[in-house]
């Protein structure tokens, strides 16, 4: 079953840590398996226990101050040993769309399955990734006869400043009321999402800091890490993550200062967006080659990392007010750049690209992905124009390739590495 799956694999990854260290790898990966693998058990402890767990898509910062466990979506999905299996039994026992992108299906017929606790409530929010965002939330709560909440956002582009801001945390307030009236023993408290906001704050100077380290030659940070986007494990206010991000943050200090790269010689650097496909193959590649993955481009990225006039930890310079708790969880939407216009997904990327000295970007295109399909053009356009780098759009799935497609696809990615180095040299 998924959830023992999960604890044999943390368990094994802290023990070939122990066994074999991989000198490319951060000595505190150690650290972060043993928080997964605490936070496995806990949830199997807590599912046992019969407490609560929750779904909030859109409004997952509410989770823990609500007094629910957390249930997760594609990230469990993501993880999931057999995903033909679980694909299959969404389309073919369920009757769920074969064409969406590898995400999607599998981890509703995780839920469907019984493989994992059932949520007391789901919540969805109307994002431009309707799969992930909406649909599969949306139908394991009808299949299951589950408690539902929809949030809904001002349409893109009309207004990301105030009246967005108040609009959604009008509706996170009314989610907290339908949570306490539709799930017995559930009560809000909102120490706990303060608690949770000031943990942020207290992250932000390290990420903004690990930012200006990968602009180091080699790039002390591996691609592994780099492709890794939060940095702080085990939820939004376990302490644990926090001392993950220091020691990562440290080590990384260390590597630069001696001049230890991610890969043993740096011949390339490059970025990637904006999904990945799963195993090990793409990063032993890049590890092979001799090429730093220094930029991983995603929607939460650049406001994590680098944010530049919109910066989610500086809400009242950006707002012109102090926000409430639920008006600063609001914020998120507006500082996530992922399925937006050109402007908001490029332009980061065009600076990120200069900062960090890359020299060619891979633009992964997912198969069934309908938020970045329409970028894809204008992206290789502006890129090669702006900053005269070559771009590899590269398709594949996260999942299912076949073994010949996964040849091909490394075979056109290896073929641009190469030339990459060769032209660079
Ligand atoms: S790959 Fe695209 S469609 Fe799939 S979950 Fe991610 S953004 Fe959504």
């Amino acid at each position: 079953m998924f959830i023992q799956e999960q604890i044999a694999n943390a368990r094994r990854r802290i023990k070939n840590i122990e066994e074999n260290p991989r000198p490319e790898y951060m000595k505190c990966n150690k650290l972060l398996y043993e928080i997964e693998l605490e936070e496995w058990l806990e949830l199997e402890e807590n599912w046992k226990a019969g407490k609560p767990f929750a779904m909030l898509s859109g409004a997952g910062r509410l989770t823990r101050p609500l007094g629910f466990e957390a249930c997760n979506l594609s990230g469990w999905g993501d993880r999931v040993r057999d995903p033909q299996k679980y694909r299959n039994m969404a389309v073919s026992k369920f009757g769920f769309p074969d064409h969406t992108c590898d995400r999607t299906m599998p981890p509703v017929a995780l839920y469907l399955n019984g493989e994992v606790p059932i949520p007391r409530l789901i919540s969805c929010m109307h994002s431009p990734c309707g799969p992930e965002g909406m649909w599969a939330p949306m139908s394991i709560a009808k299949y299951m006869g589950i408690p539902f909440f929809e949030l809904l956002r001002l349409e893109k582009g009309k207004d990301k400043g105030d009246k967005s801001v108040r609009f959604v945390a009008e509706q996170l307030a009314e989610l907290i009321e339908f949570a306490e009236a539709t799930v017995p023993g559930i009560k809000y408290d909102e120490d706990k999402l303060i608690e949770s906001l000031a943990m942020d704050q207290q992250a932000a100077p390290y990420l903004r800091d690990l930012y200006e380290l990968r602009k180091k030659v080699p790039c002390p940070v591996s691609s592994q890490d780099a492709a890794r986007l939060g940095l702080r494990p085990g939820g939004d206010c376990n302490p644990k993550g926090m001392q993950y991000l220091k020691l990562y943050h440290e080590e990384a200090h260390e590597r630069a200062a001696k001049g230890i790269g991610g890969v043993k010689e740096e011949k390339l650097r490059i970025a990637w967006t904006s999904t990945f496909n799963y195993g090990r193959g793409t990063m032993d590649l890049l590890t092979k080659k001799g090429v730093s993955l220094v930029w991983f481009n995603n929607g939460t990225g650049p406001q994590r990392y680098c944010a530049g006039d919109r910066d989610p930890y500086e809400t009242e310079r950006d707002y012109g007010r102090k926000l409430t708790p639920l008006e600063e969880i609001a914020t998120y939407h507006n500082y996530n750049t992922w399925g937006h216009g050109a402007d908001e997904w490029i332009d980061p990327l065009i600076k990120i690209c200069r900062d960090l000295k890359v020299d060619a970007l891979v633009d992964f295109q997912q198969v069934g992905c309908i938020v970045t399909r329409g970028f894809n053009k204008i992206t290789a356009d502006r890129v090669t124009k702006e900053l005269g780098i070559p771009v590899l759009a590269l398709e594949g799935r996260e999942h299912f390739m076949t073994e010949g497609e996964k040849t091909i696809m490394y075979q056109r990615l290896e073929e641009f590495l190469d030339l990459c180095i060769a032209n660079k040299n």
